[in-house]
């Protein structure tokens, strides 16, 4: 949609400690010069580890480097006695503008229900974080159900108690095209999208469905980026494996529609 600025996210997972992550920012920056995030055409946005976020935050500002900054995950909480965990004001605090929740690796390993995401959802707009609510279905969904009741569900649950003029970004990322490098085709990924932002319309409003963008994630490579962008209801991408490779995210970035 024109509307839409196209968003490109990388999310690094569990990959590049900090001083590998300002190598392969200052990498990622030279081998873009010119391209067209630099002119804010498309935003590219990185989801590096907590323990990078400070370190990449720093290399952002001092080199005015065009990416925008998103933490993986944070606590449903804004401070307390809970070990291990990272507040959403503490994610404010680095400039962090995004932060990713309910992605399936956390609803599988850490046992994450629809409805600790809608409270993480909560969190990140209480500090003023744009939330990339992560939605999909598994193969077994896939075969008992079809490819969009499952993420329909998980993102009415996560919108229940969002303000209409809240800013989120909803992300389709079907669990069997994580990391599997088998990604849906385009015509299933705008299937789904187009549902889910009806979803964003019947619980946001229409204004809300017309500005949100809705990503497709899933093996993402610079090879099938353009034929999903070429959909009017994917608005960008989830990156996992591809966006850790410095000239296979560059050229995702440089998509030609
Ligand atoms: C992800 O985990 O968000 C993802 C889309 O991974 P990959 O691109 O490696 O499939």
């Amino acid at each position: 949609g024109a509307v839409r600025t196209p968003l490109i996210a990388g999310n690094w997972k569990m990959n590049l400690d900090h001083l590998q992550a300002v190598a392969f920012v200052q990498k990622l920056h030279w081998t873009l010069k010119d391209a067209k995030h630099e002119d804010g055409s498309v935003e590219v946005a990185v989801f590096p580890p907590f323990t990078d976020l400070r370190t990449v935050q720093t290399l952002l500002d001092a080199d005015k480097i065009p990416f925008s900054l998103g933490g993986q995950d944070l606590s449903p909480k804004d401070s307390g006695a809970f070990t291990g965990d990272i507040s959403g004001a503490f994610l404010a605090k680095l400039d962090a503008q995004y932060v990713i929740i309910g992605h399936s690796e956390r609803r599988e390993y850490h046992h994450e229900t629809d409805e600790v995401v809608a409270s993480k959802v909560q969190a990140a707009l209480r500090h003023g974080l744009v939330p990339v609510i992560c939605v999909g279905e598994t193969a077994e969904d896939l075969e008992k159900y079809g490819a969009s009741a499952v993420p329909v569900g998980q993102l009415k649950t996560a919108l229940a108690d969002v303000p209409a003029d809240a800013d989120i970004v909803v992300a389709y990322e079907p669990v069997w095209a994580i990391g599997s490098g088998q990604a849906a085709t385009p015509d299933q990924a705008q299937d789904v999208c187009a549902k889910l932002r009806a979803v964003v319309a019947d619980t946001l409003g229409a204004d809300a469905a017309e500005r949100t963008r809705v990503l497709y994630g899933g093996s993402v490579k610079a090879a099938n980026i353009a034929s999903f962008m070429r959909e009017p209801d994917v608005d960008g991408a989830l990156v996992g494996g591809a966006s850790l490779v410095v000239d296979e995210f560059a050229a995702i970035i440089r998509y030609q529609k």
